[in-house]
């Protein structure tokens, strides 16, 4: 078995143990610290990583994850299971998405396995030289850096102009607070982890999902490296599907690396550390649905089944609706306001709407129908997984998101840098 230490608290056959990891001090000299739950059986297994609340206002992952502990007969368990029912502790105590100290989202600032990511910004001073120390560092992390730390001289090497400014511009030299605290979680979670599941909430009319993220790889190092993102992709999947909630697939490779998904905890555990990850998004947020908490404690239960981790038979999902199942759609939000306007819903969430099908009315403050027309029509066909708050609405604002099919393959190359620039 692994030897499992974080903080102050180690894993120990047959045993669940509570501690904290430090993570950081705040200039007024109080420490910020994550709570950690290492869950050991007393036989060898995989190590199953939970973690909860990365956005503050999310949390129905923390009840989710007491009853995942709460149900385990850890004598009978094989691995382990090491849970954080807060990442964001700073945001939570706010009831906000970030923490107060470093105000970006944290489900972007995880190490970024991008291979292509971009260096020509730096020159070949001594930036260069920190750059490449840098990936370096990184090199235990990564697959195959070798190949990255060649394609970056090169890249650099074109750069003529000096420019004795650019280190102060290079924000990659300058991690923010988060950055910096995850890049030493994102260490201890490759020491232990084979699976990981990051626990969310989405907006307040969704149904519970799971985001099912593409497997990327760097096409410049050959067969093999296509062979082992359909190993991995295959390995997520089953994972997935294990767990039993409606599937969504994420976006297509270049938004999914403009937004920054692949820097997202579950994102960069499964295109990073390559290991199965997915994030469950779990219907509300700001509050916690009762029946929803049944639902994903089923589902962790029938990953940990699937995962050989416990003994017994994988359960279909009762008590939250399970849509698109055995098909393969993605997210798009769609349709959208023409003009701005007052919204009437004509769907709720979990419907399946068909193109031509009215899914909301637009009206102006008066009430009155809009001169453009007040019927807000789908083009596609597709699952109303998620409506988004409110009933204003700017041009182009989403009414809601669709889950429509998807034909894009779900094994990709890592977009080149060309691509990605918006
Ligand atoms: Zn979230």
């Amino acid at each position: 078995m692994k030897e499992i230490k974080i903080g102050n608290v180690s894993g120990e056959p047959g045993k669940i143990n509570y501690g904290f990891l430090d993570i950081l001090e705040h200039p007024v000299g109080t420490v910020e610290r994550l709570p950690i739950i290492i869950a050991q059986g007393l036989k060898d297994g995989p190590v199953l990583w939970l973690t909860a609340n990365i956005h503050g206002d999310e949390y129905t992952g923390i009840p989710v994850i007491h009853r995942v502990i709460k149900n385990i007969y850890i004598k009978e368990l094989k691995g382990a299971i090491v849970a954080i029912p807060t990442l964001n502790p700073s945001g939570s105590r706010i009831k906000t998405r970030y923490p107060y100290f470093d105000k970006k989202d944290p489900n972007r600032l995880f190490p970024d396995g991008n291979p292509f990511k971009d260096k020509s910004k730096t020159d070949k001073s001594s930036v260069s030289q920190i750059v490449l120390d840098e990936v370096q560092k990184d090199a235990d992390i990564s697959i195959k850096t070798e190949q990255v730390i060649k394609i970056s001289v090169e890249d650099e090497e074109k750069t003529e102009i000096k420019d004795p400014l650019a280190v102060y511009d290079n924000e990659e030299l300058y991690p923010s607070t988060q950055e910096m605290i995850w890049k030493k979680l994102f260490e201890i979670i490759k020491s232990s982890a084979d699976y990981l599941i990051d626990l969310h909430n989405a907006f307040i009319k969704s149904i519970p999902f799971i985001f099912l993220d593409r497997v990327l790889y760097n096409d410049n190092l050959g067969e093999d490296a296509k062979k082992e993102a359909e190993e991995l992709y295959k390995k997520t999947e089953e994972m997935v599907k294990a767990f039993g909630f409606t599937v969504v697939r994420e976006t297509t490779p270049t938004k999914y690396i403009q937004k920054k998904l692949h820097r997202s905890t579950s994102g960069a555990a499964l295109n990073y550390l390559r290991i199965p990850s997915f994030t469950v998004e779990l219907g509300m947020y700001l509050d916690v649905e009762p029946e929803v908490v049944d639902a994903a404690t089923v589902g962790v239960l029938n990953v940990l089944k699937w995962s050989g981790m416990i003994a017994g038979y994988i359960e279909k999902i009762k008590d939250v609706p399970v849509i698109a199942e055995n098909a393969a759609v993605r997210h798009i939000g769609h349709p959208r306001a023409k003009e701005s306007s007052i919204i009437e819903l004509k769907v709720k969430k979990g419907d399946f709407v068909k193109k031509g099908d009215v899914v909301a009315k637009a009206k102006d403050i008066f009430g009155r129908p809009l001169a453009s027309g007040s019927e807000i029509k789908t083009e596609v066909n597709g699952y109303v997984f998620m409506i988004n708050e409110g009933i204003l609405r700017y041009p182009n604002e989403e009414i809601c998101w669709l889950a429509a099919e998807d034909v894009k393959p779900m094994v990709d190359k890592w977009p080149k840098k060309s691509q990605i620039q918006q």
